[in-house]
């Protein structure tokens, strides 16, 4: 099946007051703004799949209508954007953030989304527990419980693969593609973001049943509320080096505030595709396992 793009008024939402330049507003960028306990703001966004390849800007303004400028000094391939020029007082001031995503295999349109806040227009008591329980927690984990991680996630839009990727029919003709890691979109995983995660001790389960012995595979972990982790994610733990798929999302949450995303992880073996991930872009991984690391 063919797709065929084109830019309707119903999928775009034009404001009162248009804050930039271009006119085209689109809700269909999701965006997100955290953490305001740090130093620095962390800007995260996603976009339909159906919009291809895309590059993306990130502008700031600390009015919600005007004013936007843009921080970032090139376009930015990943899914996300971190601002150092955000102080740490600030957070007593408004900030707003818009993503502009340029769609380079529509003939370049720009979309942008709608500004974004990490200040609600309502914190009320809950919101601000939710935040305290967090900021309260992240530290245990940084400190204590946590182990340093990286989460690759997932690509799901972009440039197709080039080696396994037939345009014509829309399928992958190779399974477990070492290009794209068996995503069909070049690369497979974004860029990684480390995090801390706590794991349940490794189970040491062996299941006997007439096809022979299983070991158990899984293990469970948890995290705050961000970043955003989704299914099919890879989960690279530091000092083991062991890489895991997300296959299960469960939140814990304080009247509707995510507090908490509890995990369900699937141990991938070292002749997975994915394992090479493991060896990309993680600057604390020692190089000298990258022979036996190697597929
Ligand atoms: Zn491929």
């Amino acid at each position: 099946m063919a797709f065929n793009f084109s830019v309707t008024p119903g999928f775009l939402i034009q404001t009162r007051q248009l804050p930039l330049e271009t006119s085209r507003r689109a809700s269909a960028i999701q965006t997100k703004v955290y953490p305001q306990w740090y130093k620095q703001a962390t800007v995260e966004w996603s976009v339909p799949a159906s919009w291809g390849n895309c590059i993306f800007d990130v502008y700031f303004s600390q009015v919600e209508d005007t004013d936007f400028v843009k921080i970032n000094s090139t376009p930015i391939t990943g899914t996300s954007f971190t601002d150092t020029t955000l102080r740490e007082e600030s957070k007593y001031n408004h900030g707003y953030y818009v993503v502009e995503a340029i769609l380079l295999d529509k003939g370049n349109v720009a979309l942008r989304s709608s500004p974004v806040t990490w200040k609600t227009a309502q914190r009320d008591w809950v919101t601000l527990r939710a935040i305290e329980v967090q900021r309260r927690e992240y530290w245990l984990l940084s400190r204590f419980g946590g182990i340093k991680s990286y989460l690759f996630r997932r690509k799901n839009y972009g440039k197709r693969c080039t080696t396994c990727w037939d345009p014509l029919t829309e399928t992958v003709t190779r399974d477990n593609c070492p290009n794209c890691i068996g995503t069909s979109f070049e690369g497979g995983y974004f860029t990684p973001v480390s995090l801390f995660l706590q794991y349940d001790p490794t189970p040491n389960n062996l299941v006997k049943n007439y096809l022979g012995q299983d070991e158990e595979n899984q293990i469970g972990a948890w995290t705050i509320s961000m970043p955003d982790i989704r299914l099919g994610d890879i989960i690279i733990r530091t000092g083991g080096w062991e890489a895991y798929e997300v296959t299960r999302i469960a939140t814990t949450e304080l009247q509707g505030n995510v507090v908490r995303q509890m995990l369900t992880l699937t141990q991938l073996s070292k002749g997975a595709v994915e394992f090479q991930l493991v060896t990309r872009n993680l600057p604390d991984f020692p190089t000298q396992y990258l022979d036996s690391y190697q597929l």
